[in-house]
């Protein structure tokens, strides 16, 4: 019977030309942090171009706000924007106890990822797949008491740009996929934003680290075949946020909350600052306005609003960790809180702006059984990647902000009823500016 079944869908295919008999279709999620959806533009990326050639190139994509690594990270993961999550930040903290925790270390307060939205690993697993993760932001915590079946996390002072580790994570994963038959498995790279923070995203160590990436994304299309995974799996590569400069010397007047009239940190009960260009604070009883006047308009090139008052298209007002007075600057600005002699960030890129500018946007390309070939298509919010990721293994979506409708004709599946956005690269490349500034720790 079995192969009677066998041979209709074969003359199925062979006579309407159609996959009727479609392999169990796999999914790859790779992030490289801080990957700004230009640099593969004064870079050459033969590799990069290929994979686009053989699948779909997105124009860029939007990263939720704040633009930082764990919140957009666990937006990818989950389609929630970041104030629906409640990952709100890289760093955990207690405003009652003044404690902060950094990036690493915030991996493993649980209850900072595990507070109501579940991650794509959780539930694949729940509706029978099998799920794993190396290095991705999010994956030393369980969720509901549950974890992806196969993890890895990094250890601490990792060497995230070795470029042997990212090959030998690389078959890691790909063995992951043909000898334990995971469906979903997420994969992340430090680079190339520590280049970028560090020499900034104008630099020639920048370009040479998006060589580096290159070369891993040859790598890695290599791999797949070797592991005989080339006609089950799906490759999404993207990022998290993107990089721009960090305007330095002495014509330029620095933001430096201290120095500001009328502002005075005895009024402050809890702050987040020094971290790039946003902050929050938490006021004393009864010193909100005091705050909010002092600082509103001190700077021509610092935004300061209330929680409840923030700009919608940022998505960041509506949890409880958002602190009452949310603060962020222009491109080219870090928000210094108090400058006594010396500068405490060095970097000469940074990251954690609007997500609308232009710099603060990633790359998006895809590959694979499930994606058109030689598609370019607009830019769309990575909150759609999410629902997209669930159709392709074929498991309902948790609730989440992203539509499938968004992406869905990126893929062969799809019912062109419309023409895809296609949008012109080079016509689009001279519209946009040039800038470039990152921070960010990874
Ligand atoms: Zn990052």
């Amino acid at each position: 019977m079995l192969r009677v079944a066998s041979l209709c869908v074969l003359l199925a295919w062979l006579v309407l030309g159609v996959p009727v008999a479609k392999e169990k279709q796999k999914v790859l999620l790779i992030s490289f942090d801080g990957f700004r959806w230009d640099y593969d533009r004064d870079v050459d990326t033969p590799n990069l171009d290929q994979m686009a050639k053989d699948g779909v190139k997105a124009q860029y994509v939007t990263p939720p706000y704040l633009t930082v690594t764990s919140p957009t990270h666990f937006t990818l993961l989950t389609g929630r924007y970041i104030e629906n999550h409640g990952v709100i930040h890289n760093m955990w903290f207690n405003t009652a106890t003044s404690e902060k925790k950094g990036y690493y270390q915030t991996q493993f307060v649980n209850e900072w990822w595990d507070n109501g939205t579940l991650p794509i690993w959780i539930t694949a697993q729940r509706q029978g797949l099998k799920a794993g993760s190396l290095h991705f932001p999010g994956t030393a915590s369980s969720y509901q008491g549950e974890v992806a079946m196969v993890r890895e996390v990094e250890p601490s002072f990792y060497n995230y740009s070795n470029e042997a580790f990212w090959y030998e994570n690389t078959d890691k994963v790909m063995s992951w996929f043909r000898d334990q038959d995971l469906d979903f498995v997420s994969l992340y790279f430090g680079e190339p934003d520590m280049t970028g923070h560090k020499y900034g995203p104008d630099s020639p160590e920048r370009r040479e680290m998006v060589k580096q990436v290159d070369r891993a994304v040859g790598y890695i299309r290599n791999s797949a075949e070797k592991h005989g995974l080339t006609k089950q799996l799906n490759i999404i590569m993207t990022a998290d946020h993107g990089m721009t400069t960090i305007f330095r010397g002495p014509d330029v007047e620095e933001i430096v909350l201290s120095k500001i009239p009328g502002f005075s940190f005895s009024d402050v009960s809890f702050q987040l600052l020094d971290y790039g260009p946003s902050g929050m604070l938490l006021p004393k009883p009864g010193k909100l306005e005091t705050i909010y006047t002092a600082l509103k308009g001190a700077h021509p090139n610092l935004h300061v609003y209330k929680k409840e008052e923030m700009p919608e298209h940022l998505h960041f007002s509506n949890n409880d960790r958002i602190l009452p007075i949310v603060l962020w600057t222009d491109p080219g600005f870090v928000l210094n809180g108090v400058r006594v002699y010396l500068p405490v960030q060095f970097n000469k890129g940074e990251h954690g702006f609007d997500n609308q500018e232009m710099d603060m946007k990633p790359f998006f390309r895809a590959v694979g059984p499930a994606f058109h070939q030689n598609l370019e298509v607009g830019p769309f919010e990575t909150v759609n990647i999410y629902p997209l990721m669930c159709h392709i293994l074929g498991i309902q979506p948790e609730v989440n902000d992203g539509q499938l409708s968004v992406t869905q004709h990126m893929l062969v599946t799809s019912k062109q009823t419309t023409q895809p956005e296609v949008t012109n690269l080079s016509a689009a490349s001279s519209s946009q500016s040039e800038i470039s500034e990152i921070p960010e720790i990874p």
